[in-house]
């Protein structure tokens, strides 16, 4: 076969890969979320990517859009049916049942990466995206409740996104008042079978609560008419949902409530909510979550309250992208590029930039490497991020110095000592910013 007839592997639909010019965006993300989940508390949690298919059909529940059609399911070679994470709860569950850590104790967890729906890929919507989520256990007041959304608004807060976002809440009560109002709302639906398209028909019996969550605008005035579940909360569900409220407004926490807010997921009580923002179009979720207290039991464990949230890091990142918010000096690249000014320099300015890395632990150094004349080295420092360029010839070396060229400003440049270099760097590098 001719070399060009050789059909190129390319990546699987809908699932991207993170180039080097867009890690840094990631990377600045998750380092603010990973110094927020220290900040207030929460361990990180990993768990494997394939979990056995039963335990997402259990806890998500047969009727949803993620175990109907969007799980990615296989047999693997001993014919056991495996499914590539679509969410992280129900991983979560199984790990901390399994480990013990539910066991006469609190947790605040957190967890990070890919997860996996066989969906639609359009703007802010993969088949391979990625969340970052909280879970909680043992908690059943609404002091968690807040406490999960009030790290999340701070997040958003010290990002710049607190003005471009919104918390949607609603409470979805006990089971058994969900029960009740079940029973109220398909007596409202089979009122309304004319209005009701192909896929409301089928939920009516097997989940209609699902049915409020419909985007569909032909159903829109219908749906917002609806009985709502807030007026037919139990009174311990009511409760909650007030004091919840009080803690965020006390907080200076805005919020609105969205009744027709139900949750694509089985696992749902009391309090659910969203970060939903208008900047990115239908794709407008970036955070969601809520109080799963009948979980835990399901999943074969004691009953055990617990309040979660997952948020997409696509959504978020392209939400920052669209804004401007990530800052200039956080997309990565490097702060000095040091160069031997010919292959006789090349083991010596080695030596002198393993001694600047270790003297400045801070400092983003790229050296020089794969030769070339003295005009194509400085065509690369001047083609990477760097401010300064670092030159080292003969003479430099004969005189244990360096010279320090600035790339960006007019400015002369110097010579000086390598034994005083880190220390120069320092001064110019912090002086600068
Ligand atoms: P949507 O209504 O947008 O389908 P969802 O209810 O299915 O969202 P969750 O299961 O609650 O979403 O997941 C939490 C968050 O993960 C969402 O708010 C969104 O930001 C992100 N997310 C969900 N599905 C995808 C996807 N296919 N691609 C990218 N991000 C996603
Ligand atoms: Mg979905």
């Amino acid at each position: 076969m001719s070399k060009s007839a050789v059909k190129k592997i390319q990546a699987i639909r809908g699932m991207n890969d993170l180039l080097p010019s867009d890690s840094p965006r990631w990377q600045f993300f998750e380092a603010k979320v990973r110094q927020l989940m220290l900040r207030y508390g929460f361990n990180e949690i990993r768990t494997p990517i394939v979990e056995q298919t039963a335990l997402f059909a259990r806890s998500i529940g047969e009727v949803t859009d993620i175990v109907e059609k969007e799980m990615y399911t296989f047999d693997d070679r001993n014919s056991e049916s495996l499914t590539l994470r679509p969410e992280g709860t129900a991983s979560c569950v199984r790990a901390a049942m399994e480990h013990g850590l539910l066991y006469n104790q609190t947790q605040r967890l957190w967890y990070q990466g890919p997860m996996f729906r066989y969906e639609r890929p359009q703007k802010g919507r993969y088949r391979q995206f990625h969340q970052i989520g909280v879970e909680t256990f043992g908690f059943d007041g609404p002091d968690i409740d807040a406490e999960v959304i009030l790290l999340s608004a701070r997040l958003w807060q010290e990002l710049g996104l607190m003005e471009h976002v919104t918390l949607e809440l609603n409470s979805l009560g006990s089971s058994e008042a969900r029960a009740a109002y079940r029973d109220t709302l398909v007596a409202y639906f089979e009122q309304h079978l004319d209005i009701l398209d192909e896929d409301s028909k089928r939920r009516l019996t097997s989940n209609p609560l699902r049915i409020l969550d419909s985007k569909n605008p032909a159903m829109a005035e219908m749906l917002d008419a609806a009985p709502q579940l807030m007026d037919h909360l139990d009174d311990e569900s009511r409760e909650h949902f007030e004091q919840l409220t009080k803690m965020l407004e006390a907080a200076g926490i805005r919020y609105v409530i969205n009744p027709r807010l139900v949750r694509g997921l089985d696992y749902y009580c009391r309090t659910v909510f969203e970060w939903t923002t208008t900047a990115l179009g239908s794709q407008g979720t970036v955070c969601a979550g809520g109080r799963y207290d009948g979980l835990v039991e399901q999943l074969g464990g004691k009953p055990t309250p617990a309040v979660g949230f997952a948020m997409g890091i696509e959504r978020l990142i392209l939400l920052l992208d669209t804004l401007e918010l990530i800052p200039e000096g956080a997309l990565g690249g490097c702060d000095v590029y040091l160069l031997p000014m010919d292959d006789s320099a090349t083991t010596a300015a080695i030596t002198l930039a393993e001694q600047l890395r270790g003297e400045l632990p801070e400092l983003r150094l790229q050296l020089h490497c794969g030769g070339g004349s003295f005009k194509s080295r400085i065509k690369k420092a001047d083609k990477s991020s760097a401010s300064i360029a670092i030159l080292l010839g003969e003479d430099e070396i004969n005189q244990q110095s360096a010279t320090v060229k600035f790339l960006r400003d007019d400015r002369e440049q110097q010579s000086v000592s390598q034994a005083a270099l880190g220390h120069t760097l320092r001064e110019l590098l912090t002086s600068d910013a």
